[in-house]
């Protein structure tokens, strides 16, 4: 299809998302349990963004001309760009229809065709998506949603010759087996990983500010987000005062169902992800972490699916709650005493998705995330997208990036042209 044709189609998408903005909100709220207010303002609105981001890529996808430096004769070396062909995109369930668009929006500017895999627990966004396309004229086969369980759906996608490039969201420990598997047929591969992101908080620091920030790095979502900022490291000065801050603003949050649109903290997505956070607040405890605010010992006295926003002191590095990524709304501090220090503790991590620093002064902020090891940095805020600038990690956080320019190569292969000119 021609690229304005496929700009129009996936600006028609956009606005089609956009006249059902409030349906598609309670739709991922019913399903996911998330806060409704989210659901509208991070889900859908970012979806609409990524959509109309990437539709103006679509006639822009140019290849280069090169000029060859040791080729005989008159020559003509150019390359094009060219669609890699039927792209699986694979998508969790913390933000089914964010993360849909970050794949589907690039692939189809690129002029991918795309098999889309949402997780069993969260599958109603995608499939209305697919509705929509419909509704709006895309070709039948060029988007399509295949439900079904991970290890059996997923797994035949990452195996199928026909599919070229699989785009995965999702633990490391399925990313890995997913992309071994990938790799016997050759397809290109986009991985985006799970993290533990470290949070540096400076004797610099504006602690309201970094309060605020920390707290909603870290509960958005009731903590169930790859970047969460869930190891904060502050300085020894600024410690005491900014465990006051977070321990009032967490106890400030209001929980409740999703759809009240005055909930933060909401249910968790299912009882089985709920008991795997229970059982990492568990561990805080035997190691000896000193509770801040939340859940006690023993398992929690709720019964409504939720589980109270949890901060820990006193957090050691070689504590479980400092290594394991937990997905709940669980937050680890612990103090240093010099910025090399904080670096050095911070990078510590088998994961790179993400870190944050918190100062007013410029030259440590800017030190500071040169020395960082993550994909993205947040400076004085966290958590921030956008669909200009490229998210994914490094290390066990995976590699390839969602959204951004850089994000097209994914999606795309470069052919090599060499005409002969004269004889
Ligand atoms: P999983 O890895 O369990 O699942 C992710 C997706 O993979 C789901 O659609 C799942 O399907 C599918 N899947 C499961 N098993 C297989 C398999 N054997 N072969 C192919 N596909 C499979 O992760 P979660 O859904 O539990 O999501 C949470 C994780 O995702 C966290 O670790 C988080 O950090 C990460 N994540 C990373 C992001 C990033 O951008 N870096 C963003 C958001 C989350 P089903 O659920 O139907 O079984």
């Amino acid at each position: 299809m021609p690229a304005l044709e496929r700009q129009k189609l996936i600006l028609r998408l956009a606005d089609a998302i956009d006249a059902e903005a409030d349906f598609l909100a309670h739709l991922e709220t019913i399903d996911v349990g998330k806060a409704i207010s989210d659901a509208r303002s991070i889900d859908v609105f970012g979806s609409i963004a990524n959509f109309e981001y990437f539709a103006g890529w679509t006639s822009k996808l140019d290849g280069r001309t090169a000029t060859a430096v040791s080729l005989p004769g008159e020559t003509l070396t150019y390359t094009v760009k060219e669609p890699v062909g039927v792209v699986a995109a694979i998508i969790p369930w913390n933000f089914p229809l964010q993360i849909l668009s970050w794949k589907l929006a690039a692939a189809l500017a690129c002029g991918c065709t795309v098999v889309c895999k949402p997780s069993e627990l969260t599958p109603l966004s995608a499939m209305r998506v697919a509705q929509l396309a419909t509704k709006v004229g895309f070709p039948d086969g060029v988007i399509n949603v295949v439900n079904g369980f991970g290890h059996i759906i997923g797994q035949a996608l990452a195996t199928h010759p026909g599919i070229d490039k699989l785009s995965f969201t999702g633990s490391t420990a399925v990313g890995t087996a997913v992309g071994k598997t990938a790799l016997d047929t050759m397809k290109r591969l986009t991985l985006e990983l799970g993290g533990k992101s470290p949070v540096i908080v400076t004797s610099k620091a504006n602690l309201d500010n970094a309060a605020n920030a920390i707290l909603s790095g870290i509960f958005m979502n009731s903590g169930q987000v790859c970047d969460a900022g869930s190891r904060v490291y502050a300085h020894a000065c600024v410690h005491d005062e900014l465990v006051e801050k977070l321990k009032a603003g967490a106890e400030s949050l209001t929980i409740g169902p999703g759809l009240d649109p005055n909930s933060k903290i909401t249910p968790l997505v299912s009882a089985a992800h709920r008991g795997r956070v229970l059982e990492h607040i568990e561990s805080a405890h035997s190691e000896g972490a000193s509770l801040v605010t939340g859940e006690g010992p023993g398992g929690t006295s709720r019964e409504d699916g939720i589980l109270r926003p949890t901060i820990f002191d006193e957090c050691s590095d070689g504590m479980q709650i400092f290594r394991e990524e937990i997905f709940g709304a669980v937050l680890g501090v612990a103090r240093f005493r010099s910025l090399d220090e904080a670096v050095e503790r911070a990078n510590a991590s088998i994961y790179g998705l993400a870190a944050a620093v918190y100062s007013d002064n410029v030259d440590e902020t800017v030190q500071l995330s040169r020395r960082l090891k993550a994909g993205n940095i947040y400076i004085n805020a966290h958590g921030l997208l956008d669909p200009t600038m490229p998210f994914g990690g490094v290390g066990a956080s995976g590699f390839g990036k969602d959204m951004g320019p850089e994000q097209l190569d994914g999606f795309l292969t470069t052919k090599s042209i060499y005409l002969q000119l004269g004889k």
